[in-house]
């Protein structure tokens, strides 16, 4: 049976301090949501009240649309992955896959039957009777994969799985999360990352978070081409972000009409112009701006270009150039006003300071 989850409103704090202010956030059914962000931003905590392990000091959270926030962990039908694998080191593989199972005292064929089905999942039944010290780092975490999955829970919670891993490993064990998924459709997953490719590449919805707080919801694609503040526009891909005024005649950079077609800023208002570095080119076209090359990358197929435009640094990546200009010359951008985003301010995610609450409430 597929569930969603839903925080309604969740706080929690430690020693007074909030680091998860008042957090509303659903995961429908079936899908993968990742929650990014920095480290310190509350993600794992989000997790973890969503197990069990922690009490927050407000607020529900339901499963399934039951509220669960007075039941304990094993009873609430969630299958977890942490980044350090956790696995019994003195079982073999397919007792650490059963071991949810016998704990719930499930019959011994159903366990043989689940513990066979999680492992081809995941690839691994023919490693069934290793030790955990036998295998990789990607092979210890399939397994723990497949124990989290054997009790065929509802929802499965990921920590930064792949954190442990090297390059190479986590980009095929990303591949492989996103066939599981195609193979569960049911299960719904939250998934803590601090890494933004992961978190692009699997999750059908981006929770961003940044000092205890949500700062956007939304598909990969809408928060890369139109992210709501200027602390997700650079933390969902690169941006170019540059201060602008707006007045009644336009939007202005320094002395610089731009134009743009989106964006929520009104009047008067100081903004912040947001513009994807693959969307800059070279040379003459609208919302020209011209600057002094102060840094050139070759990577391979692109080119990252920095300018200096009026002490803005500017990011263009442009298709490999055949005759690149040369560090000091004076170079032309330009960007399209459909690939600007105006991020209003106010929006962009200042520094807060955390809420002080009564001391101990929330505490483990
Ligand atoms: P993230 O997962 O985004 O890195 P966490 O949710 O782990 O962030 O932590 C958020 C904040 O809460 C951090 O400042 C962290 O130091 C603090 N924190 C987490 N767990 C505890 C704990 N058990 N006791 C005290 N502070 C904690």
């Amino acid at each position: 049976m597929s569930s969603g989850i839903r925080f309604e409103g969740v706080t929690v704090a430690y020693g007074g301090h909030v680091v998860l202010d008042s957090l509303d956030l659903t995961v429908e059914p079936g899908e993968v949501m990742a929650l990014l962000g920095p480290s310190g931003s509350g993600k794992t905590t989000a997790l973890r009240a969503v197990a069990g392990f922690v009490r927050p000091a407000a607020g529900r959270v339901h499963l399934g649309g039951r509220d669960v926030t007075d039941l304990p962990p094993h009873r609430r039908g969630i299958g977890m992955v942490v980044q350090s694998y956790a696995l019994f080191p003195h079982l073999r593989v397919e007792d650490n896959v059963a071991f949810g199972l016998k704990a719930r005292k499930a019959a011994k064929e159903e366990i043989r039957t689940r513990v066979a089905e999680a492992l081809d999942l995941v690839g691994m039944a023919h490693h069934a009777r290793r030790h955990p010290r036998e295998l990789s780092g990607g092979q210890q975490q399939r397994v723990a994969i497949a124990r989290a999955l054997a009790i065929r829970p509802s929802v499965l919670l990921l920590d930064e799985p792949l954190s442990a891993l090297d390059a190479r490993l986590r980009s095929g064990m990303l591949t492989e999360l996103a066939r599981l998924h195609r193979e569960l459709p049911d299960v719904s997953m939250l998934y803590v990352t601090h890494d933004q490719v992961e978190a692009l590449t699997l999750a059908d919805r981006i929770a961003v978070m940044d000092q205890a707080r949500l700062q956007a919801c939304g598909t990969p694609r809408e928060l890369y081409r139109a992210p709501a503040n200027a602390f997700t526009a650079s933390f969902v891909g690169n941006a170019n972000l540059l201060p602008v005024t707006v007045t009644g005649g336009g939007v202005r950079l320094g002395e610089a009409p731009i134009e743009v077609a989106t964006g929520g800023a009104t009047a008067g208002a100081e903004a912040t112009l947001c513009v994807r570095p693959h969307l800059v080119g070279l040379g003459a076209g609208p919302n020209a701006l011209i600057g002094t090359l102060t840094d050139l990358q070759w990577r391979g197929a692109t080119h990252r270009l920095y300018v200096d435009v009026d002490g803005h640094r500017i990011m263009a990546d442009l298709r490999e150039l055949e005759d690149p200009p040369a560090l000091g010359d004076r170079v032309t951008l330009h960007f399209a006003p459909r690939d600007a985003t105006l991020l209003a301010a106010g929006m962009s995610a200042a520094p807060r300071p955390a809420a002080p609450l009564a001391a101990g409430a929330g505490d483990e």
